[in-house]
């Protein structure tokens, strides 16, 4: 027997009855993370996936790598299975785990037994084990309390495994169980991390981004496909639509007063974003706003951007410090992209005073010089749509 991993599921066990839809989705997106890795066994038991190399051919360091990206997972652990029976635990602790255990000063075996058919108990284990490798490493002192390094020993069903300390998981909700949200991504650091925020929540994302050639570059739609292609990572492929967006923006420049522009402009793009929500079956539009962040983040000007659209507009983002949000955009890779210097649409044409408390009469009225549907219908025409995915290859190391 050989190295297997070990996933703890995360919330889904509390989910009663989904909670076998719930394990369904996980086990078939762990396959399908699994196959550029070569052929693994995916199967869960005890609210646990075991992932487990089938030959060896099989990329076992870059399989470990990527199911540190899979949502619906706490925590996992890289394991060497053995035979139930204590020589064999203890050889595998040896094999497997004696370098870690040279470099330590102080260990200790912490062991969980499910299989409660097996002679001994935990403590048990423990014991005979810990005894057993203090004497095969005379320099490492056992501390219980506050050891250096920790061996793991569970006796399950199928097998013992023995494993070092576990490592976190994503978190969240298996992709694929909270449905399929349309996201608004711009360049920015925010909108990566909304779209990351609400991927965790078990939900399929598309990318809607809006585009205005020549205002914005080339370059900078290559920004977004990139951010996309990074959040594709945590939650499989998309799709992103790129909207042609600079007829709006200009026929708002000219038929409409200047601090009403960012206003009429993102009530576009939500009307757009919406009818392309539809198209994919998403339920709702996620946006990376942030209250009081900008202009067009205070609760007014919200209200009167929303107010265009019947779909939902989550948010993940709207209390966070940007702090926080920066945080979230280096743990997940974005933002060294994010920070890349190129213009977004939303600062082409921007007033120099925005208006921060519109009121949604006094929009509609400066927005009725515009035939709104024509324009929506043909910057819908002008959309590309690209798909977007993570090549699994590039993290195999
Ligand atoms: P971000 O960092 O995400 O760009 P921001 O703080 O710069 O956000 P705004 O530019 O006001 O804020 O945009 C608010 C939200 O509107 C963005 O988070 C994003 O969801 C959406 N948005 C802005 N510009 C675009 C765009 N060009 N295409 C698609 N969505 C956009
Ligand atoms: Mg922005």
């Amino acid at each position: 027997m050989n190295e297997i991993f070990l996933m703890k599921l995360g919330e889904i066990v509390l989910k009663g009855q989904n909670k076998r839809q719930f394990e369904n989705t996980l086990r078939q997106n762990v396959r399908r993370r699994m196959k550029p890795y070569g052929e693994f066994d995916v199967y869960i038991m005890q609210s646990t996936v075991y992932v487990e190399p089938m030959n060896e051919d099989c990329d076992v360091d870059g399989a470990w790598e990527a199911c540190h990206y899979i949502f619906g997972v706490v925590s996992l652990c890289r394991c060497r299975a053995c035979e139930k029976t204590m020589e064999s635990i203890f050889q595998a602790a040896e094999t497997y785990l004696g370098e870690e255990l040279d470099c330590a000063k102080s260990f200790k075996v912490e062991s969980k037994r499910s299989d409660k058919s097996f002679p001994l108990t935990s403590i048990g284990i423990s014991q005979a084990i810990g005894g057993q490798l203090a004497e095969a490493h005379p320099h490492l002192r056992v501390d219980v309390h506050n050891p250096e390094y920790t061996v793991y020993v569970e006796v399950r069903d199928l097998a013992a495994y023995v494993h070092g300390p576990a490592e976190p998981g994503a978190g969240g909700l298996p992709t694929g169980v909270g449905g399929r949200a349309a996201v608004l991504l711009s360049g920015g650091i925010d909108s990566p991390v909304a779209a990351y925020m609400i991927a965790k929540r078990g939900v399929e994302i598309e990318c809607v981004h809006f585009f205005s050639y020549p205002y914005t570059s080339e370059q900078a739609k290559e920004k977004v496909l990139e951010l996309a292609r990074l959040v594709t990572r945590y939650c499989g492929r998309m799709t992103v639509d790129i909207v042609g967006f600079t007829q709006i923006q200009e026929a708002i420049r000219d038929n409409c007063p200047e601090e009403y522009f960012t206003l009429i402009m993102r009530r576009f793009m939500m009307r757009i974003s919406e009818r392309i929500a539809r198209d994919h079956g998403c339920k709702c539009l996620v946006t990376g706003e942030n209250l009081g962040q900008v202009a067009s983040q205070t609760m007014e000007a919200m209200g009167v951007t929303g107010a265009v659209v019947d779909l939902p507009i989550f948010t993940p983002l709207i209390g966070m410090d940007k702090e926080e949000i920066v945080r979230i955009a280096r743990k997940i890779g974005t933002l060294e992209t994010s920070i890349l210097p190129y213009e977004d649409c939303c600062t082409v044409f921007t007033p120099k005073h925005p208006k921060t408390k519109p009121n949604r009469k006094e929009v509609e009225k400066v927005e009725s010089v515009l035939d709104v549907e024509a324009l929506i219908a043909q910057a819908l025409e002008n959309t590309e749509k690209v798909m977007v995915r993570y090549d699994e290859q590039e993290t195999g190391n």
